[in-house]
């Protein structure tokens, strides 16, 4: 009965999370998390928090984070003036999304792209035109050249994988110097370039990445925007009318640690490029077509199988992928990079 609902959250249709099963010993390559687990400086610093700081539970956490806007800032080469942090970088986009996107115009986002973005239009009655990714699902920067009320990508781009360069970045910023854009940079760590080098020089732009899948920290919600500081006051106007304490003591000191163990970051993330690389391989072998990822997935198609069959096939036998059941994308599974034994029982049930 929703008798009692303010009439626009009746009409509101959420998103659909990756599905986080409550059964043990699956293959979980749905949801992009990172197969490894974080840096053990990380677990440290949880631990230190838990031993000497209890006491500080019963009070609220710096509502500016700002041990960990250091930290990333320095980590990121950037003045601590642009950086922002949220609960998640859904919560970053959240406030993104209402802080520059509620303008008369249509702001722009490709058809196949991150799937939180139309849920966000709706909640905050924003217009969205989408715009076609090219037939090798590639975008391109001329399409973005009409007039709107703002512009999003995700690069790497999902569920497709494909990274977008930095030139190309640069024309879309440079066709639209009166409106901002957002690059949603979930992926870059697994070997896309980031826009961050870009935010000195574009007053429109917006980064945002995420600690969930590079930095195994999706347990603990932690996502941050770079962008020049009278951007970034936009956001802080936003989270403080919504949430001055977005950010717990324990997420505060995991992330932390985590960006100051940077030696941690780049082995693991080498190592699931390695393990991306050689399940490619695998899979065009059996002949699968596997879109070039940049990404911590990968997104693929058999020209002989049905895409929304192999995905059931593949659940009762414990292995989970996400399959959307959307236009142009029916045929293809999005597979989350596991562990290289993980991948093989991927590998070794497909070949069958
Ligand atoms: C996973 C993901 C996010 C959200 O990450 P959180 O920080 O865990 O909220 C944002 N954008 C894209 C494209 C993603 O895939």
């Amino acid at each position: 009965m929703k008798k009692f609902w303010s009439p626009m959250v009746r009409e509101l249709e959420p998103y659909t999370p990756g599905e986080q099963p409550k059964v043990q010993n699956l293959v979980k390559l749905n949801t992009n998390e990172n197969p490894y687990p974080p840096s053990p400086k990380v677990v440290n610093a949880v631990e230190q928090v838990l031993q000497h700081q209890a006491d500080a539970l019963r009070l609220y956490p710096d509502p500016d984070a700002s041990v960990l806007k250091q930290a990333i800032a320095k980590q990121q080469q950037v003045d601590v003036s642009h950086v922002f942090v949220g609960n998640g970088s859904d919560e970053v986009l959240a406030h993104i999304f209402k802080a520059f996107f509620i303008q008369d115009a249509p702001i722009l986002s490709p058809d196949i792209s991150y799937s939180f973005y139309p849920v966000y239009s709706q909640f905050f009655e924003i217009k969205t035109q989408k715009i076609a990714l090219n037939e090798n699902f590639e975008i391109e920067p001329q399409d973005y050249a009409v007039p709107n009320g703002g512009v999003i990508i995700a690069n790497p781009n999902a569920p497709t994988s494909i990274a977008l360069s930095l030139d190309k970045i640069e024309e879309i910023l440079k066709l639209n110097p009166d409106r901002i854009v957002v690059i949603d940079e979930a992926y870059v760590d697994f070997g896309a370039e980031s826009a961050v080098s870009l935010v000195s020089r574009y007053e429109n732009l917006v980064v945002c990445q995420t600690t969930s899948k590079s930095r195994s920290l999706a347990g603990l919600r932690v996502g941050f925007a770079i962008a020049q500081p009278h951007l970034i006051e936009a956001l802080e106007t936003v989270k403080n009318s919504f949430n001055s304490y977005p950010l717990d003591r324990f997420a505060i000191a995991a992330a932390v640690a985590s960006f100051e163990d940077e030696a941690y970051f780049k082995a693991q993330c080498e190592k699931v490029i390695a393990s991306r690389e050689k399940l490619v391989k695998q899979l065009q072998e059996i002949g699968f077509n596997v879109l070039p990822s940049k990404a911590n997935f990968i997104f693929v198609t058999h020209p002989q199988r049905d895409a929304g069959d192999l995905a059931q096939k593949l659940r009762d036998v414990g292995i989970i992928v996400r399959y959307f059941n959307k236009p142009r994308i029916n045929q293809f599974l999005r597979i989350t990079i596991g562990t290289d034994e993980q991948n093989q029982a991927l590998v070794d049930f497909l070949r069958k």
